[in-house]
């Protein structure tokens, strides 16, 4: 009988343990930009407008790569903040295609749907809203160009799986910058048709790009590409950037690969800050669609670029997540709000002159 009972702790004991510790330590660290030549946040209508997306990113995500880059980071430097609430129409824990949606289109869906309101209606993207302006537009991701989160800018259907008709969406949409991975999704004749009238499109994999370990920094050119392109248009623009492969390492509970992307992610950002310097017209927005893994930290150093963590489950949570803010009109990014208020808030700074409602 002792035996029994010695047994069924032992069962209990490893079943209830905590979860399993990870430590990363010994990363590349890269400087942030400095203060003083970064865009500071401003009254004036936004020309252009920068939205960059860590998809998975929560807060934990980002002070672990805080500590591992030695206290710092590019994203931290800026200087209005706010919180978003993720949940979607039908769940508490939403997934990336109705996280995205209200990132793009300003509305809840159901999980699984790209740009649809949960009754099927199709709803305007910022990016399409903002291609009405005669602004030009860009994507930049790191997973395929088809993913749920880019797609939610250009697509409109019920299920995020529809590959099919989500590439071929995207072959129509007329952006004038599309750099990421996917390329199998794509015939030729639609690769052709995204070049048509000039616009610079290159899928660097088949599918999604490799992790940051592998893809070196891929992501920060890929977005000092897309500015110098997209700067040369005459009524501005609007630039999608996406941290993809953020949300993948998380799913994995690999707490090195997630911080790495991160920090890829940050460096991304600060070739962003660089820019804005000389374009302060600009409004960088950088948020979420989410929180994957459930990381928490439990130990760690800045001065020895250290942490420890776990995550708690395989899946997203349902906890808001940071909105940073900088630049012409980044003022209104503050206290705590749904996540379809972005591109609304995004829409109101950009057509200052004929006010919009912000209301959700
Ligand atoms: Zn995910």
């Amino acid at each position: 009988m002792k035996m029994i009972y010695a047994l069924v702790c032992l069962l209990g004991g490893v079943l209830m343990a905590a979860p399993q510790q990870q430590t990363v330590e010994g990363l590349p660290v890269h400087q942030v930009e400095k203060a003083a030549s970064v865009a500071q946040p401003s009254n004036r209508p936004a020309r252009n407008v920068i939205l960059m997306i860590g998809d998975g990113m929560g807060s934990e995500h980002l002070w672990a790569a805080w500590l591992c880059n030695r206290g710092q980071l590019n994203i931290c430097t800026l200087p209005c903040t706010a919180f978003s609430q993720t949940y979607s129409s039908n769940r508490t824990i939403t997934d990336s295609a109705a996280g995205g949606t209200a990132l793009a289109c300003g509305v809840k869906t159901d999980n699984g749907m790209l740009g649809q309101h949960p009754d099927g209606t199709p709803m305007q993207s910022l990016a399409e809203w903002c291609r009405g302006r005669g602004m030009a537009t860009g994507l930049v991701v790191t997973k395929a160009i088809t993913d749920a989160t880019p797609a939610a800018f250009y697509a409109h259907t019920s299920s995020r799986k529809n590959t099919p008709a989500i590439a071929e969406s995207l072959s129509k949409a007329g952006f004038d910058v599309v750099l990421g991975g996917g390329a199998a999704a794509f015939s030729t004749e639609q690769m052709e048709r995204m070049r048509d009238g000039g616009a610079d499109v290159e899928l660097f994999a088949p599918g999604d790009c490799p992790p940051a370990s592998v893809r070196g920094d891929l992501l920060p050119r890929n977005v000092e590409r897309a500015l110098a392109r997209l700067e040369k248009s005459g009524k501005g623009f609007f630039l999608m950037v996406e941290g993809s492969s953020i949300d993948l390492a998380a799913h994995e509970n690999n707490l090195d690969e997630t911080v790495r992307e991160v920090l890829d992610f940050d460096c991304a950002v600060g070739v962003v800050l660089r820019w804005m310097a000389k374009h302060p017209d600009t409004l960088l927005v950088v948020t979420a669609d989410h929180q994957t893994g459930g990381l928490s930290i439990i130990d760690g150093s800045k001065k020895s670029g250290r942490v420890t963590g776990c995550f708690t489950t395989l899946n997203h949570t349902g906890v808001a997540v940071p909105i940073y803010a900088t630049g012409a009109g980044a003022a209104v990014f503050r206290g705590v709000m749904e996540n379809t208020r972005v591109p609304l808030l995004i829409r109101s700074v950009m057509a200052q002159s004929s006010p919009l409602s912000v209301k959700n």
